[in-house]
C-alpha cells in the first residue's frame, strides 16, 4: 500500500442532476474565441481559430457555492460557457464519434482576471494567473444528456441586468469538433470537463455582485462574488 507523506488533495466533484452519484473531475480544458462577436471584442483577427487553455481541478465552484473575488486583479470578468463533461476518453477522435463521450452538460462562468491576462498577452507570457485562479471555474449541475448537443440562447445576468445574451449554435467549432480537436492535443479521459467558449458581453464583476447564467435546455447557476 501507498504510504503518502501527507493526505492526498480529495476529489473535485460535481453534482449531477437528478442523480446520488456524483461527477469526479480530471482536468478542466477551455476554448478560447470560439465565438465570432467576442473574438471581435477581443481585438482578434477574423481568421484565427479558436484554441486551448486550462484551468485546475480544484477551481471548481460547485452550485450553491459563492465565488472568491480573487487577488492582484481590479478587472475580473464573467465570461458564461456550456460545459462538457465526459464519461469517455481518448486520442484522436474522430469528429462522428466525438459525441459518444459526452456524459452531460453544464453551465459554467470562466472567471478572468483580465488586467492580468492583457499584461500576459502583451508580453508573450502564459494565461495561467489571469485563468487558472482559485474559484475561477463556477459551474452548475451537471444534466446527463444524449444525441445532439445543445444549440439554444446562452445568458448571463448581473444583479438582474442581462450582460450576455447569445446563441450556442453561433460557436465557431460545435462540440464534437471541440472534442475532436482536444484528443489531438491530449488524450482525453472520463472526468474531463471542457469549458467551450464564451459569446459577446464579458465585462466586469466586484465584490457583492450576483452572477445568473443559463443555458437553454441544460441548466442555470447562480453565485455571489464575495
Ligand atoms: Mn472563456
Amino acid at each position: 500500500m501507498t504510504a503518502y507523506l501527507f493526505d492526498p488533495p480529495a476529489v473535485t466533484t460535481v453534482p449531477v442532476e437528478g442523480r446520488a452519484e456524483v461527477f469526479p473531475v480530471r482536468r478542466i480544458l477551455c476554448v478560447g474565441r470560439n465565438y465570432a462577436a467576442h473574438r471581435r471584442e477581443m481585438g482578434g483577427d477574423d481568421r484565427d481559430p479558436p484554441f486551448f487553455f486550462a484551468k485546475p481541478a480544484d477551481a471548481i465552484v460547485p452550485p450553491g457555492h459563492d465565488a472568491a473575488y480573487p487577488p492582484k486583479t481590479s478587472n475580473l470578468h464573467h465570461e458564461i460557457e456550456l460545459v462538457v463533461a465526459l464519461k469517455g476518453g481518448g486520442k484522436d477522435v474522430p469528429v462522428e464519434k466525438a459525441l459518444d463521450l459526452v456524459f452531460g452538460y453544464a453551465v459554467g462562468v470562466d472567471m478572468t482576471r483580465r488586467d492580468l491576462q492583457n499584461a500576459a498577452k502583451d508580453k508573450g507570457q502564459p494565461w495561467d494567473a489571469s485563468k487558472g485562479f482559485d474559484a475561477s471555474a463556477p459551474i452548475s449541475a451537471i444534466k446527463a444528456w444524449t444525441g445532439p448537443a445543445p444549440q439554444g440562447r446562452i445568458a448571463l445576468s448581473v444583479n438582474g441586468q442581462v450582460k450576455q445574451d447569445a446563441t450556442v449554435a453561433d460557436m465557431i467549432w460545435a462540440v464534437d469538433e471541440i472534442i475532436a480537436e482536444a484528443s489531438k492535443l491530449w488524450t482525453l479521459a472520463p472526468g474531463d470537463l471542457i469549458y467551450t467558449g464564451t459569446p459577446e458581453g464579458v465585462g466586469p464583476l466586484v465584490h457583492g455582485d450576483t452572477v445568473t447564467g443559463e443555458v437553454e435546455g441544460v441548466g442555470a447557476l447562480s453565485f455571489k462574488v464575495v
